[in-house]
């Protein structure tokens, strides 16, 4: 667990007792603060007052005695209305933080020579499998590494800091609204497209809480950031022209890398082949101006163009933290992947069954299809916004829909011609998409990417992707692709 210094003998308030608050409390205590813990359901309450915490209504509380709220991410900070102790705590002047703010301050308050490296990676989509990948090259080079925050272990439960160690710490964009001075050394925006657009107020809010990753970064630290769409690229232009940073462009477009004057460097990946296009990269310019770097055709658990882009964003960052070439492109072909994100759970003859749970959006939905020159599709549950409009061009590939869940009619209709069925759960999909892909004959993929949600039939994403997993081994398949 990491102390939080700065509220030594002060009261803090912590509202949300999940894992995070809790976690939270611990910190603060470690630190000398004085914790009080509050939320509106009883259980955690009893967890809290179980550990000895201190519990104390905060709707009666004096609130001109706390030095901070610190907030779940999980309650709204501004949409769609702020939650009651954010009114309380801007009533009475006192500052709403979260936990990604408690370990900036906690980093923050050491010497600078003994200070941690730190990468922090948010984004719509691929945030996960790239600090897992960062996580993994990092280690693999035989860096001390703890990877946490949005993903795993919440940041503050991770090991004490030590000078020699780098924390990979995965972001989410409510986690960013909670801070004011986080100053990561390596900052990775991997792309932007709409999502919780509820909490944000809309677009313009979304996009402010991402550009905050890079609001308080020092001089000398690396912004690296995906440039295919309007908003990325938008942000990596600001930073390098108009706040002199140094900026990473990541790009996997088809038609050339982008024109980033700018930038210190751009990384483009085009064919399964990783590029460098500007000559004056901070991270040493080998092998050399507008040469392949890396061959990621043997990356076997970074399929698609999406992973491409993660794998130049975990290049990089690794070369920023002093790994060799050699051992950054080596940890990159031996990443094992991630559970539930284009992974393989196993194959029937030649039919490949692949568990893209994760993908609880459109862009992410199209990543996977992208991916595939032909698949059997089951997709479906609690719809985003859009649905799967605009997925319509990726439709030639779907051999077959197989829908489920909520948004099963909707999309039936969006899919028009293209051949579909409403199955309604995973296990009707899996059998029907089976059969059609056996009878189909010869190499075939059944893919679930549902760019939905799952709460309408599952907990979480993981639970379906489970699910999906155990009606495929239902059917007698073998572990693994074929
Ligand atoms: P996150 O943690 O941001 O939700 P994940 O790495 O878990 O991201 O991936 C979520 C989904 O997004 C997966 O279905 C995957 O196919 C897709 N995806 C992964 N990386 C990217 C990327 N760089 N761009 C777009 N989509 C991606």
């Amino acid at each position: 667990m990491i102390p939080v210094p700065g509220f030594e003998g002060r009261r803090v308030a912590v509202f949300g007792l999940g894992r995070s608050g809790i976690t939270a409390a611990r910190a603060l205590q470690a630190g000398g603060a004085l914790p009080i813990l509050w939320d509106d359901g009883v259980s955690g309450r009893m967890q809290a007052e179980a550990e000895g915490f201190t519990v104390e209504d905060l709707t009666t509380a004096d609130w001109s005695g706390f030095a901070a709220l610190v907030l779940s991410p999980g309650a709204p900070l501004t949409h769609p209305r702020p939650h009651w102790t954010v009114d309380k705590a801007r009533a009475a002047g006192v500052e709403v933080i979260g936990d990604i703010e408690l370990f900036a301050r906690a980093i923050s308050a050491l010497p600078e020579d003994e200070r941690p490296k730190v990468v922090a990676i948010t984004g719509t989509n691929g945030k996960s499998t790239t600090t897992a990948l960062i996580g993994w090259v990092l280690k693999q080079a035989g860096l001390t590494v703890h990877v946490g925050g949005n993903i795993g272990i919440g940041v503050l439960a991770l090991p004490k800091p030590t000078p020699d160690a780098a924390y990979v710490i995965e972001v989410s964009s409510y986690q960013l609204d909670l801070t004011t001075s986080f100053a990561p050394d390596v900052a990775i925006l991997t792309n932007i497209s709409p999502d919780h657009l509820d909490r944000h107020g809309g677009m313009e809010g979304y996009v402010a809480a991402k550009r905050r990753l890079f609001q308080s970064q020092p001089v000398g630290s690396l912004a690296l950031v995906g440039v295919d769409e309007g908003w990325g690229e938008a942000i990596a232009r600001d930073l390098a022209t108009f706040q002199k940073r140094d900026v990473t462009a990541v790009s996997t477009r088809d038609h050339g890398p982008p024109v980033m004057e700018d930038a210190k460097s751009v990384l483009w990946t085009h064919d399964r082949t990783l590029f460098e296009v500007a000559k004056s990269m901070r991270l040493e310019t080998w092998p050399s101006e507008d040469c392949p770097l890396v061959d990621l055709t043997p990356a076997r658990s970074l399929p698609g163009r999406h992973n491409a882009q993660n794998a130049a964003f975990a290049y990089a960052a690794a070369r920023a933290l002093g790994v060799g070439y050699e051992q950054a492109a080596a940890g990159l072909m031996s990443f094992p992947g991630l559970a539930h994100r284009m992974e393989t759970v196993g194959h029937i003859g030649p039919v490949r069954f692949v568990n893209d749970s994760k993908a609880t959006n459109a862009d992410a939905a199209r990543q996977a299809l992208t991916s595939y020159p032909s698949v059997f599709w089951i997709a479906g549950g609690v719809p985003k916004a859009g649905g799967i409009d605009d997925l319509a061009d990726l439709f030639p590939r779907v051999a077959r829909a197989y829908l489920i869940g909520q948004a099963a009619e909707a999309f039936g209709a969006t899919l028009g011609k293209t051949p579909h069925e409403i199955v309604g759960t995973i296990e009707a999909a899996v059998a029907a998409a089976a059969r059609d892909a056996a009878a189909a004959g010869g190499d075939q993929v059944v893919l679930l990417s549902p760019a939905c949600a799952s709460f309408d039939q599952y907990p979480d994403f993981e639970a379906r992707g489970e699910a999906f997993r155990a009606a495929v081994m239902a059917l007698g398949a073998e572990g693994g692709a074929a």
